[in-house]
């Protein structure tokens, strides 16, 4: 189990700004730029490694609701960045998928 299962289950708090029955949205508790959220499914699903054919679905759900997501954000017009980070060299550093949004600043490229 990570720590955005207990933020699913309200036993942790988040700043959630979206939910719905798939889906997940709250700020980034250490935030990388202006505007920092995150994206998760509801679903316990390691990486964007690990899904399967089965899982189109919810990723273009996901897709989505990412955009909505950033454009209810005001971040449409000026642009944002959408990141997922994969294992150990990806930098990721909790095992339960999640996007990145990122915004409210020009960001770098490439990235670190
Ligand atoms: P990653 O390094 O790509 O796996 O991203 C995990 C992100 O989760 C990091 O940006 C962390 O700051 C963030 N994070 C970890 N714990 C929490 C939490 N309790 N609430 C909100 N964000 C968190």
């Amino acid at each position: 189990m990570t720590i955005f299962r207990k933020i699913i289950d309200k036993s942790i708090p988040a700043r959630i700004v979206f939910e719905d029955e798939h889906c997940l949205a709250f700020h980034d508790i250490q935030p990388k730029a202006p505007i920092h959220i995150l994206v998760i499914p509801k679903r316990e699903i390691r990486s964007l490694a690990d899904l399967e054919t089965t899982d189109k679905e919810l990723l273009g759900h996901l897709m989505l609701r990412t955009a909505e997501i950033a454009e209810a954000q005001g971040l449409k017009l000026d642009g944002y960045r959408v990141v997922t980070n994969i294992g150990r060299n990806g930098g990721q550093s909790v095992n339960h998928l999640h996007f990145h949004i990122l915004g409210g600043r020009a960001m770098q490229w490439p990235p670190g």
